[in-house]
Parts: structure tokens; C-alpha cells; sequence
């Protein structure tokens, strides 16, 4: 995916990532969903740990991640 993981920390360090930049869209894809990646944070409203902005259970963005939700360090 060409983005180190240098490059993931410091983007979490300081502002979250833009869900322009990580190609978020507000549908799944190839059946996966943002309810299932380790970077979703459920709430009201729902959050990731490296998008910004309120994030849909059933979006999905290339940084998607299999596992238990809010894992992912
Ligand atoms: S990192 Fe995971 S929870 Fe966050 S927007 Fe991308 S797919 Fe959704």
C-alpha cells in the first residue's frame, strides 16, 4: 500500500487522516466493513482510531484491518 508504518504513526500522533486521504467510502467493500476492522471505535457517534471525523459500521477505507474493534495500536 506504499505507506510505511513510520508514516501511520506519525498520522496518528498528531491529526487524524482525512477520510479523502485514506479513500473512505460510506459502503463495503469486497465484504469489508468498518464494523469489522480493529480501527473502529463504536459510540455515539461511531470514530476510528486514524480517520477522522464520524465513521459508519458499514464504510470501509483502505487501511482496513480485521480484528476486534479499537485493538489496533
Ligand atoms: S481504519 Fe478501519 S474503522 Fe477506520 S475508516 Fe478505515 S476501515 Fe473504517
Amino acid at each position: 500500500m506504499g505507506l510505511s508504518l513510520t508514516t501511520i504513526c506519525a498520522a496518528r500522533a498528531s491529526a487524524k487522516m482525512s477520510k479523502q486521504a485514506a479513500d473512505y467510502q460510506d459502503q463495503p467493500h469486497d465484504g469489508e466493513v468498518c464494523s469489522a476492522c480493529c480501527m473502529f471505535v463504536p459510540g455515539n457517534p461511531d470514530q476510528c482510531t486514524m480517520i477522522g471525523g464520524v465513521i459508519s459500521p458499514h464504510a470501509w477505507c483502505k487501511f482496513w484491518q480485521a480484528g476486534p474493534n479499537d485493538t489496533c495500536s
